[in-house]
C-alpha cells in the first residue's frame, strides 16, 4: 500500500503534490518523494526517510519547482526504509522516474537480465527495475515512451497500479 498523487496544470506542483501526500499519508509513512519537471524540461527529486514532514523539511532545506510531477509515501514490502529505497525510482539514463503501489514478483529475473547488459541499480527494491525496463526500451528500440510503458507493463508478474513517468 502507498500514496501517490500526481499533477500537470498551472498551479504550484510541489505544495500540491505534498498536500495530497498529506491527505494519503495513512496508505504510507515510510519514506516519501517527490519529483518534478521544469520549464527546460529539468527533472529534480527530493526523496527523504520517514514521515512526510521529513520530506517537507528537505524541499525547505533544498528548494524545487516545476510544471508537473508525482509523489509518493512508500510502504516498504522490497527493501528497508531508506531514503535510497524511496521512490520516485529513476532508469539507467535518469529520465524516466517510476512512482509504485505493489510488488513485482518477477523484479529479480527481469533485474539480471539488465544487469547483463550494463544496468547499475541503486536500489533494494523492486520497483526500480520497471524504470530501467522502460528506459531500456526507450533507448534500444526507440520506442516512445508510452510503447515502452505498455511494453514494460506485459513483462511485469505481480500487484501494481500506476506506472508513470517524467522527464525530457
Ligand atoms: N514494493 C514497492 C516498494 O517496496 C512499493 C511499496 C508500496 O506500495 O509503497 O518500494
Amino acid at each position: 500500500m502507498c500514496g501517490i498523487v500526481g499533477y500537470v496544470g498551472n498551479k504550484q506542483v510541489v505544495p500540491l503534490i505534498i498536500d495530497g501526500l498529506r491527505k494519503l499519508e495513512y496508505r504510507g509513512y515510510d519514506s516519501a518523494g517527490i519529483a518534478v519537471v521544469d520549464d527546460d524540461h529539468h527533472l529534480s527529486l527530493r526523496r527523504a526517510e520517514g514521515k512526510l514532514r521529513n520530506l517537507e523539511e528537505a524541499i525547505r532545506l533544498n528548494p524545487l519547482d516545476g510544471n508537473y510531477g508525482i509523489g509518493h509515501t512508500r510502504w516498504a514490502t522490497h527493501g528497508r526504509p531508506t531514503e535510497e529505497n524511496a521512490h520516485p525510482h529513476r532508469d539507467q539514463s535518469g529520465k524516466v522516474v517510476v512512482v509504485h503501489n505493489g510488488i513485482i514478483e518477477n523484479y529479480l529475473t527481469l533485474k539480471e537480465r539488465l544487469q547483463a547488459i550494463g544496468h547499475t541499480f541503486n536500489t533494494e527494491t523492486d520497483t526500480e527495475v520497471v524504470a530501467h525496463l522502460i528506459g531500456h526500451y526507450i533507448d534500444t528500440e526507440g520506442l516512445s515512451l508510452e510503447l515502452a510503458v505498455r511494453k514494460t507493463v506485459k513483462e511485469l508478474k505481480g500487484n501494481f497500479c500506476p506506472v508513470d513517468h517524467l522527464g525530457g
